[in-house]
């Protein structure tokens, strides 16, 4: 063989060999994962950053109850690996394209996720006075709610805002971090460590929650749809009642004389309207009580932007505008 050919050969073996090298070393694409809603896309974003972007339904402004899945964004569920949602009490918009979700795609409900905790719904829309007894939280597992026939066919019903727990929110991003882990085995590590640091910011930001709406916890007020409960329960805060059950429902005109009736009774400091819904109706509540108007947003809307930070940023916005309002003079 001449020299030259010799040379050729083994120029040719290198390049073989580093384009193989190559090949080995580049990591398995990471999975698609796709969220409902904005808290649950956040506490993936903050699981998954540094590797990719999970996806987001609902956007920005939107609320969950009233939502409607374009054809486009339906597409998007066709290529996911994960689907992360609450459950079909929140996102029913769901219901209907989650049916044909390829067999390859994981479906997760977060709150059956290991340590999160949920709680049945409330079901009038004026609530007791609260006391020292917040009632007994329900682990997951348990069946509570009216029993039906078709009872047993569905998911337990529960509250499904329950990201608005911070320890469930904790909880979650522990829980995901091992499902990404499965699923991406070379890059289980950093989904451990980026959801182990979320984790601490979400536990030091449940003690700047605390240590906030501490003050205020026995000042009454009034929400626009009971989205609250789990906050509510977390900081121990005096909720009177909500507007509506459903925000996709108006309230009866038997709900507004209840609530009329309780604002003055419970003297409440403030009705909350929100982001997601036009409600003419909180003003025209508060008219001649004293109480005064602002907006709390349970999802995520502007300012908001989705994103690893946006889950701590809801929680924040929320304890703010709940003291801000509550802390005022009593009218
Ligand atoms: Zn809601």
């Amino acid at each position: 063989m001449p020299p030259s050919t010799r040379h050729l050969l083994r120029t040719l073996a290198t390049v073989l060999l580093l384009a193989c090298g190559a090949t080995a070393a580049r990591a398995a694409e990471p999975p698609k994962v796709v969220a409902s809603i904005l808290p649950l896309h956040a506490l993936a974003a903050a699981v998954m950053e540094g590797v990719a972007r999970p996806h987001l339904l609902v956007p920005p402004g939107a609320s969950p109850h009233t939502f409607q899945l374009k054809p486009s964004e339906a597409k998007k569920l066709q290529e996911a690996d994960l689907v992360l949602w609450v459950g079909e009490s929140l996102e029913t918009f769901l219901e209907k394209p989650l049916r044909t979700l390829p067999k390859r795609a994981r479906l997760v409900a977060v709150g059956a996720l290991p340590g999160v905790e949920t709680l049945p719904p409330r079901e009038s829309g004026v609530w007791a006075e609260h006391g020292h007894d917040h009632g007994h939280r329900h682990g997951h597992g348990h069946a509570h709610g009216k029993a039906s026939a078709a009872a047993a066919d569905h998911e337990r019903e529960i509250d499904g805002h329950l990201w608005l727990d911070p320890m469930n929110g904790k909880a979650i991003v522990l829980g995901l971090a091992e499902l990404l882990a499965g699923h991406d085995p070379e890059r289980a590590e950093r989904y451990r460590a980026n959801a182990a640091r979320e984790a601490a910011r979400i536990k030091a930001l449940d003690g700047e929650l605390r240590t906030r709406l501490a003050p205020v916890a026995n000042r009454p007020f009034v929400v626009f749809h009971d989205a609250y409960q789990y906050l509510e329960r977390r900081y121990g805060l005096a909720a009177a009642g909500s507007v509506t059950v459903s925000p996709d429902r108006p309230p009866s005109a038997k709900r507004l004389a209840a609530l009329r009736k309780t604002i003055r009774e419970r003297g409440a400091v403030c009705i909350f309207a929100e982001p997601q819904f036009k409600a003419p109706i909180v003003a025209s509540l508060a008219e001649g009580t004293g109480a005064r108007t602002a907006v709390l947003d349970p999802v995520g809307a502007p300012p908001i932007e989705p994103g690893p930070e946006a889950y701590r940023a809801l929680l924040d916005k929320l304890g703010r505008d709940l003291a801000a309002c509550l802390a005022g003079p009593i009218g």
